[in-house]
């Protein structure tokens, strides 16, 4: 292969030829920022510390081959659709960075309602015993960690391989001794433990919106993080239950829940014997966060 002029690898032009491509792909309006993320995380591996303005100041540099190689191959799986975090394998949430695979969803804006919500109700408690259930890659478990230092956090999921991407993000953000991972079914791991608190993002679409999913999180999230059976509320009819037996008296559940699942689930929580059931709305202005009492 001949050796490419050097003119191809500055960053500049590498920036300038990802831009080209991914305007034609299905995010043409996040085309720019997407390069720019992509050629950040080529050039981390030798300067730790790069961001948006480094770029702009070192345009005329040059990545070696190899690493411009693999920026244009991440473009490419951009441009064909993967979600970029996938493609860096690395997620922002509430302030901490994750590291994410396909075996994990990428936690998303609307579940740190669901920990903004849970660290208020936490405060009131001493040494708060929590459990994160479906924990993925540690998302809301760690959230809730670096906020409560004094909490103890167990965390469970079915998938032994979401497990293992919340076991590197515990060993990397150091919550190795303070966040306790489970595998099993929502809280049989953790069964005899009574907690303050007990928090899950459970799967919850229904089987039959798979077509209505954004084509980024149909093609490529795990589906078993995703689905709940017809309604999408087979989870919250299992976990609803077995929670109110996992909490001490006056003690909290607090769920993430889809579109148009309020009533549903304000019905399962109050069938459950569950009190002062309240929702939180998202930016949307949709019912997000369900926060029920145990008497
Ligand atoms: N908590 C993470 C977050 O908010 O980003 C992940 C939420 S994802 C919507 C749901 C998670 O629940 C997935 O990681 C999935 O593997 C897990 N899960 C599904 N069914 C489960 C079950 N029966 N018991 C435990 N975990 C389950
Ligand atoms: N909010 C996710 C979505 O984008 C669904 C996550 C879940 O089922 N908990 O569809």
């Amino acid at each position: 292969m001949q050796p490419e002029p050097s003119e191809h690898l500055t960053i500049r032009a590498l920036l300038a030829d990802a831009e080209r491509s991914l305007v034609e792909g299905p995010h043409a309006e996040r085309a720019r920022r997407d390069a720019e993320t992509l050629l950040l995380h080529a050039k981390k591996e030798d300067v730790p510390d790069v961001n948006r303005a480094w770029l702009i100041t070192h345009g005329y540099e040059t990545l070696p081959a190899h690493a411009a190689a693999d920026f244009r191959a991440w473009v490419e799986r951009r441009r064909a659709g993967e979600p970029i975090q996938y493609i860096t394998g690395e997620a922002e949430f509430y302030g901490l960075s994750f590291k994410v695979s396909r075996a994990v969803l990428i936690p998303r804006p609307e579940t740190e309602h669901l920990v903004e919500k849970v660290i208020e109700l936490a405060r009131g408690f001493e040494r708060p015993r929590i459990a994160d259930i479906g924990t993925g890659s540690g998302a809301i478990a760690m959230a809730l960690g670096n906020h409560l230092p004094d909490a103890i956090i167990y965390a469970t999921d079915i998938s032994a391989q979401a497990l293992g991407v919340a076991r590197a993000n515990a060993r990397r953000l150091g919550f190795e001794t303070r966040v306790l991972l489970r595998a099993g079914d929502l809280l049989a791991p953790l069964a005899g433990k009574h907690f303050d608190l007990v928090v899950s993002n459970p799967p919850y679409v229904p089987d039959n919106e798979r077509d209505l999913l954004a084509a980024e999180v149909r093609e490529y999230e795990p589906a078993e993080a995703l689905f709940a059976g017809a309604d999408g509320l087979d989870v919250y009819r299992r976990l609803i239950p077995a929670a109110i037996g996992a909490l001490f008296h006056k003690r909290y559940l607090a769920l993430e829940i889809g579109f148009g699942q309020k009533q549903a689930v304000e019905d399962l929580l109050a069938g459950a014997g569950f009190k002062g059931i309240e929702f939180t709305s998202d930016l949307q202005g949709i019912p997000r966060v369900a926060i029920a009492r145990r008497d």
